[in-house]
Parts: structure tokens; C-alpha cells; sequence
């Protein structure tokens, strides 16, 4: 089964996403911690993702297609995958269509988390605090400020996507307002898993 999670920043995505590889053997394709882990390793693709990434701006299309690209390829993908972050922008949804074309593995659905800004703020204070108090390092783009930009990002050039999916009648949404435990059964139960 090859899907989408899309939703805002902090909607709960990578936590289900992680789930449904552990119980189902999706491989969960996170751009984000792909990123981070570039980052990590210090590479030109981090060093460059990093100043984007600490503003709450979006990384260049070119740099995540190619990502995403060689990662459905790989063996761990057979099963399916759940892309968790990507695509964020109008043409990385193309590019990704066309890549999903030429290899003939389609998209099955798209799930829409729906998730109030109030509580997504709630959700960065609390991961922020909690994150401290286990002595880590709290991620440089996990904070208010950050994430008032990464929404109106999030508003402007990502949104688009979900009409994009809505048109061609993949999207199904679910209430990410529950408790993590709820919205996995409402994701199994949509997918009929
Ligand atoms: P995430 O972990 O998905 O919240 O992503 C963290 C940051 O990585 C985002 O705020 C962007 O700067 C960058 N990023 C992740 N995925 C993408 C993407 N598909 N397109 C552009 N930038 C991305």
C-alpha cells in the first residue's frame, strides 16, 4: 500500500506513520528526518537544508524529489510506504505522480489529518518541555516562533496539494485531535486494514 499523510506541522503524522511500519511493514519516508539525519552527517544537502529548515522555510523542490526518488526504489519500499512530510508543494506532487508512473506503482490514498492551530501550538510547548525534561536537545524548528512561519508556509504553499489529491478523490481525512490510540484505529478503519 503506497499513501500519503498530509497534514500541518505537529498533526501527528510521523507518530502514526511509525506505527503503521511496525505493524504493517510501510516503510514511513520522512523528508524531514531525512534532512535532519543530512544534517547530522554534515553533508552539502544538509549544511544548505539547515538554513532553510531553522527559518521554517521550505527546502528547494530539486533537493527532495531526488530524495524521494531514490528512496521508493529501494527493497525496504516492496511492501509500500507511507510518505510523511512530502509532497509539500504543488510540484513535488507532480514530479512525484510521474515518478509513480514510470515505475507503475500508484498511490492508494491520500489521509488528511485534521488538527486546530490552537492544539498544534499546545503540542510544540509540550514536546518542547518534555523534550528538556529527558535532558535533549529540543530540535532548532520545534518552537512558537517557528512554527507561526512553518504554518504560514504550511497555508500557502502546501494546501494546494490537499485540493490537488481532493481532485482526483484520494483524500480521506481523519480527526487528529484524538488520542493517538483513536486516530490509529480511524487510519486502520479508512483503510480497511
Ligand atoms: P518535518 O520534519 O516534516 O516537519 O520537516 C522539517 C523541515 O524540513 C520543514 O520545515 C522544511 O524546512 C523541511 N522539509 C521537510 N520536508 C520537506 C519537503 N517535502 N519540501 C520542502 N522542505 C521540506
Amino acid at each position: 500500500m503506497r499513501l500519503i499523510f498530509f497534514g500541518p506541522p505537529g498533526a501527528g503524522k510521523g507518530t502514526q506513520a511509525k506505527r503503521l511500519e511496525e505493524m504493517r511493514g510501510l516503510k514511513q519516508l520522512s523528508t524531514g528526518d531525512m534532512l535532519r539525519a543530512e544534517i547530522a552527517a554534515n553533508s552539502a544537502i544538509g549544511v544548505d537544508a539547515k538554513s532553510y529548515m531553522d527559518k521554517g522555510e521550505l527546502v528547494p523542490d530539486s533537493v527532495l524529489v531526488a530524495m524521494i526518488e531514490h528512496c521508493v526504489k529501494q527493497p525496504d519500499c516492496a511492501k509500500g510506504f507511507i510518505l510523511d512530510g512530502f509532497p509539500r508543494t504543488i510540484p513535488q506532487a507532480e514530479a512525484l505522480d510521474a515518478m509513480l508512473a514510470r515505475n507503475s506503482t500508484p498511490l492508494d490514498a491520500v489521509v488528511e489529518f485534521q488538527v486546530d492551530e490552537e492544539e498544534l501550538f499546545a503540542r510544540v510547548r509540550n514536546r518542547a518541555a518534555q523534550t528538556r525534561a529527558e535532558g535533549k536537545e529540543v530540535r532548532s524548528d520545534d518552537n512558537e516562533d517557528v512554527l507561526k512561519k512553518r504554518l504560514d508556509v504550511y497555508k500557502a504553499q502546501t494546501l494546494p496539494v490537499l485540493g490537488y489529491y481532493q481532485n482526483k478523490g484520494m483524500v480521506r481525512s481523519v480527526n487528529g485531535m484524538k488520542l493517538v490510540e483513536d486516530v490509529s484505529v480511524d487510519i486502520d478503519t479508512l483503510l480497511g486494514l
